[in-house]
């Protein structure tokens, strides 16, 4: 049995970033850039108007006022997106040009007074006070210079971002491919919800909450039936010619004392090479983990409890990293405990409420305290850590927390 920071490190190190892909800029949300991006062009790429309204040049209004308007011949009108250069070969700098929001000011005008604050005809506009140089007149490049590095490496996008990349002209970018993985949970008990259970059985939670947990950092997540209890049935699971392109394999149940728990001997027959078999955690303790070439084997306990916390803590971590996240590892947060201590011989991650008392936190564990309770994790906001305990009379109340907003995002 290992410690869950040399577990937690053995994983990690047997996991290596997968390699960059270029992907639709539609589909770049929550996933990770594997190169710096810089702007190949001016964002807007030409001066434009940021108003309807009449593009001038402002000196022709120094003088002007409400008692001595001025009116200018309106030489044309311009919308965004048509072309205003064969305009700029006349001489119209004495007069006004119609313009909307969006359009290229021709060089010749210098400021746009908005449509609100003229009167107009086809033929004339009539100005009543004098207008600032410049304004209502958007430079090139105003929002993004050419050259200017906009995304680094590392960076995991957002929903504000896609807008961005598509206004520097960019259809597709270079980021860190995501996980295939291969979920298969155990045990003859196991039935599907939606169907009418026999005495005996139970339904297979665990197929939901796994994939529930790891969707966001997968790219295809592949369900089989449950597999039954047999060395046949886990062999055809755990074989590596069903398995081709997966990189990493996540099965619940079959890897604790009982008879039928056939993960770690079935594996082991295949080819995996078990790098550890239980974990001095709680809830938690009989985590198998082996590799076979560049593929993972997480063998999750059965009991519902145990498969999400392990999976949160364990196998979310790996898949942040195969992600290309920088920051893939749990961040414990200090935090004082309202509940009497639950520590033992291992370390217990136990899921409770979490709340703001002043500058600090405040954890108190869930009620429930079985491995198998799934009610434990309603209305958690992450995991409250005690270390096991060394001496019995020095329990102090202080512990770490773990956050699901950061655990599983
Ligand atoms: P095992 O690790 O296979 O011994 O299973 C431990 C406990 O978890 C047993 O009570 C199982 O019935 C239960 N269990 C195993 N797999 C699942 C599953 N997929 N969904 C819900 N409960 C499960
Ligand atoms: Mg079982």
């Amino acid at each position: 049995m290992i410690e869950f920071d040399s577990a937690i490190k053995m994983i990690i190190n047997s996991v290596s970033v997968l390699p960059a892909e270029n992907v639709a800029v539609s589909d770049v949300v929550g996933r990770i850039l594997a190169q710096d991006i810089v702007s190949p062009v001016n964002v807007s790429g030409f001066r434009n108007s940021a108003m309807d309204g009449f593009a001038i040049r402002a000196e022709l209004l120094e003088n002007c006022s409400e008692s001595s308007p001025i009116t200018l011949p309106v030489v044309d009108v311009v919308y965004a997106g048509a072309s205003t250069q064969d305009k700029v070969a006349e001489d119209n700098s004495n007069q006004a040009l119609k313009i909307m929001t969006g359009a290229a000011v021709p060089n010749r005008y210098d400021t746009v007074v908005k449509v609100e604050d003229v009167t107009f005809t086809e033929e004339s506009v009539t100005f009543i006070r004098p207008a600032k140089n410049g304004a209502n007149v958007r430079p090139a490049g105003e929002d993004l210079s050419v050259g200017e590095t906009v995304f680094r490496a590392g960076h995991r996008f957002t929903a504000l971002e896609p807008g961005m990349l598509a206004s520097m002209g960019l259809a597709t970018v270079s980021l860190h491919r995501r996980p295939r993985v291969s979920v298969f949970t155990t045990g003859d008990e196991l039935v599907a919800p939606g169907t009418e259970l026999q005495f005996g059985q139970i339904y297979n939670s665990n197929r939901y909450t796994i994939a529930a947990l790891i969707q966001t950092f997968c790219e295809r997540i592949e369900h089989s039936a449950p597999v039954g209890d047999t060395e046949h049935a886990l062999r055809g699971a755990l074989d590596s010619d069903n398995n081709s392109d997966i990189d990493m394999l996540i099965t619940s149940g079959g890897v604790s004392a009982g008879d039928k728990d056939l993960v770690p001997p079935v594996s082991s027959e295949l080819g995996w090479e078990e790098m550890f078999h239980k974990i001095a955690m709680k809830p938690g303790k009989p985590v198998f983990f082996a590799k076979r070439g560049a593929q993972l084997l997480l063998g999750l306990p059965g009991n519902p409890l145990s498969t999400a916390v392990t999976c949160a803590t364990l196998v979310i971590p790996a898949l942040k990293k195969m992600c290309g996240y920088r920051d893939y590892l749990p961040k414990p947060v200090a935090a004082t405990l309202k509940s009497n201590s639950r520590s033992g011989k291992r370390m217990l991650l136990w899921p409770g409420k979490i709340r703001r008392e002043g500058s600090e936190f405040v954890a108190e564990y869930s009620t429930k305290k079985s491995s198998a309770s799934l009610t434990a994790l309603l209305n958690s906001d992450g995991l409250i850590i005690e270390r096991k305990r060394k001496d019995k009379t020095a329990v102090t109340n202080t512990v770490d927390v773990l956050f699901w907003d950061d655990l599983l995002r």
